[in-house]
């Protein structure tokens, strides 16, 4: 899905388009890193000119969330950070010393493990989330 599909998607479903949802679905897209709340209300300033209040933009994000336009991730440092879920599935390595961010795709990924979850324990997977921690080349 791109950019264009999600907006059409969403009109087709009935939902407002306000400026700030747009632009925040545009930032999510292009953002190479999964992003704060803080950073999508600077982004929107700095980049759209456009003041959202915190309140408006929690609202917009928990609203792509259950569209399931955008996923939370948690990085275990307290912060929730947010990315498009639109894209290709990956994983993250998060390097603990500078913080850097990469994607990366698992060459198996996690089905055979999300069927045996259902099996064993009958419960229905319908995502999952997974990161690494360690180190990036320049800080080893
Ligand atoms: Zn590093
Ligand atoms: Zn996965």
């Amino acid at each position: 899905m791109t950019y264009a599909t999600v907006l059409r998607k969403l009109s087709e479903d009935g939902f407002r388009q306000t400026k700030a949802r747009r632009a925040i679905i545009e930032l999510l897209i292009v953002s190479k890193n999964p992003l704060t709340i803080a950073e999508i209300l600077r982004k929107l300033s700095v980049e759209f000119s456009l003041a959202v209040d915190k309140t408006t933009a929690y609202r917009e994000i928990s609203f792509l969330l259950e569209k399931q336009i955008a996923r939370e991730i948690d990085f275990g440092d307290k912060k929730k950070r947010y990315e498009s879920n639109i894209g290709d599935h990956h994983h993250h390595l998060v390097c603990t010393n500078c913080g850097k961010i990469e994607d990366f795709e698992l060459k198996q990924d996690l089905q055979e493990e999300e069927k045996r979850i259902s099996q064993n324990k009958n419960f229905k997977v319908t995502s999952h989330s997974l990161e690494f921690f360690g180190l990036c080349a320049s800080c080893q």
